[in-house]
């Protein structure tokens, strides 16, 4: 794996509440309400007995921080890996409420996570784990509570057992549990690929702001997973010159512009874009600051610093990942002229096409993929035009007006309501 420098200014959650208490301040909003959104309305705390394939008992730790419910139920990815912590947990759930406010989606907003190691477990070890881990924490989640959805090494299989537990538990089948499920058990179409056309979308709008067209428009994504791969392939085929991709293990650039089918297969073929003979090859930290149009980081978090943020080429840069840039890097980006658009804006297509997912299994009809894209347009359109309005109006870069937008309205739903005492 080439070096990749993450040199994490501040953790997810001081991200998270840095940028808040800027937006607050601006929206005059008083201090017992600016408390009562900067915390989190629940944090639960499992640990989780598995009986591993040797026989070994072994106890994971795992999390669900819900957020806010002001505009509706919890909506919140769930993710493994060894690394997580409550903190990062805590600062994910709170981008995701304010997430689905930019989106005007009726959500607030949850994270999970498990501190575990995906690779070094069996799929029947990760089954136990999801579905032990699912009835630690029954009492709190349902479509009308808290509807998780994949994160970080989660799936649609691990989706289809936390639905299939939560089902049994409650005695009904009840797909509306989840979202991010395999479509023949209440899945949406367009969900796998709805992030990285999210991400499209803003980005066109992004484009016709600057009256420049896809095909002179140079992209470059960091990540080729769910959000970097499916980007890749539709800008590709929306006419956008991809000339550099990278992932974990390193980075292609081809100034020509890649020929991203062919990408796309070797990937498939061996888990990597390293090696792919249609490029040169180029390390996935330094791909971020080579010359183009667009940046799109998807893959993960604090990869724009201060240490990097002056070397950055792009024009637009549009956050596939969460929180993809440290609150010093956007004060260079937005000096720079760098027209941001950012990750609770930009990743947003995720959270509407789940959103769209929760509707279709609550209903029990579903939509066909045009619609859903259709409708997926409309929402990334609007949560764009909002959040630049937003900035101008307040004459606030993108990504303070995104989170004064959504705070205003998260704000208002709790006043609405009142505080239950
Ligand atoms: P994924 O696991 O499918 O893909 C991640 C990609 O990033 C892989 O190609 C991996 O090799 C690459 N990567 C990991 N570490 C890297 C590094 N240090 N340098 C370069 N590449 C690296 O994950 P995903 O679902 O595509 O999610 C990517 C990001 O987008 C995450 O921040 C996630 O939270 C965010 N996000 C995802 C969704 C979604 O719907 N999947 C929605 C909103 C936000």
């Amino acid at each position: 794996m080439s070096a990749l420098e993450t040199d994490k200014e501040l953790s997810v959650y001081e991200s998270m509440a840095a940028r808040f208490d800027v937006a607050a301040r601006m929206l005059n909003i008083d201090e017992g309400l600016t408390k009562y959104l900067r915390t989190p309305n629940r944090e639960i705390v499992v640990h989780i007995p598995v009986a591993l394939d040797s026989g070994v008992l072994e106890v994971f730790d795992g999390y669900r921080v819900q957020h806010n419910i002001a505009r509706g139920p919890c909506k919140g990815g769930i993710r493994y890996a060894p690394n997580v912590t409550l903190d990062e947990i805590r600062g994910l759930a709170a981008e995701m409420t304010w997430k689905c406010a930019v989106a005007n989606i009726p959500f607030g907003g949850a994270k999970g996570g498990i501190v575990c190691d995906p690779s070094k477990l069996s799929a029947g070890e990760l089954e136990r784990i999801t579905r032990r881990y699912t009835a630690e924490i029954l009492d709190y989640i349902g479509p009308e509570r808290d509807v998780p959805a994949p994160d970080m090494n989660t799936n649609e299989q691990t989706m289809a057992w936390i639905m299939d537990t939560y089902s049994m538990h409650i005695r009904h089948t009840t797909t509306a549990v989840v979202t991010g499920k395999p479509v023949d058990l209440g899945g949406s179409q367009g969900r796998r690929e709805a992030t990285g056309r999210g991400c499209m979308i803003a980005t066109d709008q992004a484009l016709k702001r600057f009256g420049r067209k896809r095909d002179e428009t140079r992209v470059i994504i960091q990540g080729c997973g769910n959000v970097g791969g499916q980007a890749a392939r539709l800008m590709h085929e929306a006419g956008y010159k991809v000339i550099g991709v990278a992932d974990m293990f390193g980075g292609i650039l081809n100034a020509h512009g890649l020929d991203v089918p062919a990408l796309l297969m070797h990937v498939t073929q061996t888990k990597s874009v390293k090696g792919f003979a249609g490029g040169e090859s180029i390390g996935n930290l330094e791909i971020l600051e080579q010359d183009c149009d667009v940046l799109l980081p998807a893959a993960t978090e604090s990869v724009i610093t201060s240490k990097n943020a002056h070397r950055i080429k792009a024009r637009i840069l549009t956050e596939g990942a969460n929180s993809p840039t440290s609150p010093p890097a956007d004060d260079i980006l937005f000096q720079r002229g760098v027209f941001v658009i950012p990750d609770i804006l930009a990743n947003g297509g995720g959270v509407t096409v789940s959103y769209f997912e929760w509707v279709q299994d609550r209903q029990g009809y579903f939509w066909p993929e045009a619609l859903v894209n259709e409708r997926l347009e409309h929402i990334m359109v609007d949560a764009f035009d909002g959040v630049v309005r937003y900035g101008e109006k307040h004459r606030v870069n993108n990504r303070i007006a995104a989170y004064m937008l959504a705070i205003d309205r998260v704000a208002f739903s709790v006043k609405l309501r009142g505080i239950y005492a």
